[in-house]
């Protein structure tokens, strides 16, 4: 669905209404996730709707390594020949070298996530693995993106500033499902510095675009509901 110009959600009840985004800047696609199912089916109809193919996909960048975000990626790579991207510390997590830092069994809210929470804190659920080009830390600009280190959620968690869009993508770092917080607690590595890297994110005060890892994007004024999860 597109929710802006050259912005497209897509979206699965699955890994709790899991949230990925593909961008059409003019000169080729820019892919932020890749949804829950591994076999990338969801991105491949939305690429097919805009009347694009897979190979228009130049960068997969990955806002941080956790299953529901990477599903469709070790599909999507072959798909596609794009660029994968991500911040070093999530890298072999990626790849299948390194297991996702398991969380707490300590029932936390929302509720609702719960099943993800002690998925996590078991280690349960496997993605297909995938070696990763390139390593990006803060002020790297891929395809339209600048690149936001905002760690907490997982150390190298990141977000992306289309400037010319005014659209923020921030992961898991906000959510909108259940409800608007600064994240999940129960899934969440660090909940002080998520908190912090939430803070820093109100200094894009003229966001009108957010899209979330899960739940559905805020598509006006943004920077107003971000301001709002970092009190
Ligand atoms: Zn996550
Ligand atoms: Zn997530």
């Amino acid at each position: 669905m597109q929710i802006a110009p050259g912005i497209h959600s897509m979206g699965q009840d699955k890994g709790g209404r899991v949230h990925a985004f593909l961008l059409d800047d003019g000169n080729g696609l820019t892919l932020i996730d890749t949804l829950y199912d591994d076999d990338g089916n969801v991105v491949l109809s939305q690429i097919e709707q805009m009347g694009r193919t897979p190979a228009d996909v130049k960068h997969i960048i990955l806002t941080h390594a956790h299953k529901s975000h990477l599903g469709g990626l070790a599909a999507l790579k072959k798909a596609s020949g794009a660029t994968v991207c991500a911040h070093s510390w999530e890298v072999d997590i990626i790849a299948g070298r390194r297991k996702a830092t398991p969380v707490s069994k300590i029932p936390k809210r929302p509720f609702a996530v719960l099943h993800l929470q002690l998925g996590l804190a078991l280690g349960l659920g496997k993605h297909a693995p995938c070696e990763v080009d390139h390593r990006i830390k803060s002020g790297d600009r891929i395809g339209p993106l600048e690149v936001v280190e905002t760690p907490g959620h997982t150390p190298g968690s990141l977000s992306f500033w289309w400037p010319e869009r005014r659209a923020l993508f921030v992961g898991d770092v906000v959510a909108t499902w259940p409800e608007l917080a600064a994240g999940w607690p129960g899934l969440t590595l660090d909940n002080q510095q998520n908190l912090r890297s939430v803070q820093q994110l109100t200094d894009f005060g003229n966001a009108e675009i957010l899209g979330v890892g899960h739940g559905e994007p805020i598509t006006g004024d943004a920077a107003a509901r971000v301001r709002e999860v970092a009190r």
